[in-house]
This record gives structure tokens, sequence and C-alpha cells, in this order.
């Protein structure tokens, strides 16, 4: 279903609705802001009893959507339409990404993850097993971020991660546990991926941002992969020896 039949389809009620994804939580057009601009006041969750009768699903590219009686929120749904759209790990895609780093308040950490080894999956158990393999580690990272984080597909099997947070401590032990809940569930796969860690805070930008991580992540690859490392200075310096 493309964005113009759901603008046909919700013009043809009485009321305006939000459109949420199939992922059983119910948001408010606030939320979305939040999403969308980093506002974050008013972020609430609806009272399930009181708008079920007004709840109805609609599927757009296999995911499911909810529409949900609202006030004046017509203008998200392009949006929301447009986000968490890559089909295989059901996160953000990488142009997603960027509208909203785009709009991010400083004060955040960011994590660049790449599949170790990636490559060996797809040779030795075929595409299919790989892209099992990208849905897992989607998964796996939604299912350790909190609402106010963000992640999305950043490239074929890398994922940009930013963590609301200026704690790198909790981010470094999130990442542990994800890395070991992946080759868990990875089974015989001995799967595992490597992370480079950076902070945006002032005077920084986002492209410096993310290339910080990708150095660091970088270095990780270089010294046995399967772990993380934060950002510093003297990553650089290990390049040009
Ligand atoms: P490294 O540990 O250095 O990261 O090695 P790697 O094998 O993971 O990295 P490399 O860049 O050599 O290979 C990445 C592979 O990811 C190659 C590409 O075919 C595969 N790939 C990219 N996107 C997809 C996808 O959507 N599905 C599948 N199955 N494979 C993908
Ligand atoms: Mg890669
Ligand atoms: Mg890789």
């Amino acid at each position: 279903m493309s964005l113009e039949n759901i603008k046909e389809l919700l013009s043809k009620f009485n009321w305006e609705y939000c459109i949420t994804c199939g992922d059983n939580k119910y948001y408010s057009s606030n939320y979305f802001e939040f999403k969308k601009n980093m506002v974050y006041e008013n972020v609430y969750k609806f009272d399930d009893n009181y708008y079920k009768n007004k709840t109805k699903f609609i599927k757009i590219d296999d995911l499911e959507y909810k529409i949900e009686y609202l006030e004046n929120i017509t203008k998200y749904i392009e949006f929301i339409l447009t986000i968490k759209k890559d089909k295989i790990t059901g996160l953000a895609t990488r142009d997603d990404l960027e509208d909203y780093v785009s709009k991010l308040r400083k004060s955040s950490i960011f994590v660049l993850c790449d599949i170790d080894d990636f490559k060996k999956v797809n040779d030795n158990y075929g595409h299919p097993v790989g892209d099992q393999v990208l849905n897992i580690l989607g998964n796996i990272i939604k299912e350790n971020i909190r609402e106010k984080d963000f992640a999305g597909r950043y490239g074929g099997e890398e994922f940009l991660i930013i963590f609301d947070t200026d704690n790198v401590e909790i981010v470094k032990k999130r990442i542990d546990k994800m890395n070991k809940e992946f080759n868990l569930r990875g089974k015989n796969l001995n799967l595992s991926f490597s992370a480079g860690i950076s902070f945006y805070v002032e005077n920084k930008t986002i492209t410096e941002t993310i290339k910080e991580a990708d150095i660091a992540l970088y270095y990780v690859k270089r010294n046995g992969k399967n772990g993380s490392i934060v950002y510093s200075k003297e990553l650089d310096e290990s390049f040009t020896k």
C-alpha cells in the first residue's frame, strides 16, 4: 500500500489518525515529534481500553500498522510511514537516521557496529541465512535500547546506534550484552560484532562523530574483532604506524 493509498483511506474517515508500527506499542503524536525533532516533553502511552474500539489495522509492505484515533496529527503520517522501513532488520534506514541525527541535540553516544566475518556466513550458509543473521542483530538492538535511543541499519551489515546518554560505561555494558546475546542466538554460527564508540558533544559535527566511531571500529577489527573501544586520538595515531 502506497502513501497515496493510505491518504485516500484516511480521508474516508471523519477522524484524523496516527499510524504506528506494529510493535505493540501505542505512541502519541508527541512521541513522533520526539522521534523526529527531539522534543522530550509530553511523551506518554495511551490508555489501551479507551482507544481499543477506535483502532484499526492495515498492512503496508508486510509490516502491520495500527491506525489510531488522535487529534490533528495527519502531518506526521508521512514520517511514520518512512521510518522503520528496512525490511530485513525492521530498523530505521540510513536516510531516516540522517534525518534523525540532523535534529539531534548534543551530548549523546554514537556506536557503529559491524558484524564480524559476515561474508563467511553468506559464503558458507547462503544469503538467506545471512539475512536471518541481520534480522537477529536488528532484534537484539531493538530489545536493548530505550525509546529515547535510536538505531538504524547504516550499511550492509553495519548498524548505528545513538544512545541518549553521556555515560559511556553503561553503553559499553549494553554493547557487550548485545554481543553475547548475538553469539547465543546465532547457535553454531559463532557470531560476533565489533563496535566503535564516540561522543557527540559541543564543537563536533555528526560527520566527525561518525568518523571517530568508524576509526574506533576499524581499530577493533584489526585487533581481534568481537569487542568495542571508545575513540581516542591515540587510535588515530595507531593508523599511521
Ligand atoms: P569484517 O569482519 O572485516 O567486517 O568482515 P566481513 O566479512 O563482515 O566484511 P566484508 O565487508 O568483507 O563483507 C560484508 C558482506 O556483507 C558482503 C556482503 O555481501 C554482505 N551483505 C551486505 N548486505 C547484505 C544483506 O542485506 N544480506 C546479506 N545476506 N548479506 C549482505
Ligand atoms: Mg562492513
Ligand atoms: Mg563485517
